[in-house]
């Protein structure tokens, strides 16, 4: 059973320089590559849009690779690419959130330390925050 994979934005650059002809790459290059993985397309052009690719692409392989699903309507392309920029967005914004959390907790941590080793020094009464 192929697996459906989301593809990153890395791999969609390398097909959105491709020539939009896939049917005729699969035509010819079918049984070239037994072991085809499929992925969704997140390309501007082909949101949501399913392909075979081979799977040794990211080593090279044999540049077999052949659309899955036919084209979609630009009503639905135009959804598909908001949703897909606000999940992106989102997962950029939450990544700088969880690095400014882990900042402040470390910044916290080392507050803790100081507090704790002061209170050791036993009789300072000197204010550390
Ligand atoms: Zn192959």
């Amino acid at each position: 059973m192929a697996s459906s994979q989301s593809d990153g934005s890395s791999s969609y650059s390398q097909h959105s320089s491709r020539s939009p002809i896939p049917y005729r790459v699969a035509g010819r290059d079918v049984r070239l590559c037994v072991k085809a993985a499929r992925w969704i397309s997140w390309s501007p052009d082909n949101p949501g849009r399913r392909y075979f690719k081979c799977r040794n692409a990211q080593e090279g392989g044999c540049g077999f690779y052949t659309w899955y699903d036919g084209p979609t309507t630009t009503f639905i392309r135009e959804v598909l690419n908001d949703l897909r920029d606000a999940v992106w967005s989102a997962r950029r914004e939450k990544e700088g959130l969880v690095l400014a959390i882990q900042e402040e907790r470390m910044k916290v941590e080392e507050k803790i330390t100081e507090v704790d080793a002061a209170q050791r020094d036993g009789g300072s009464k000197k204010a550390i925050m």
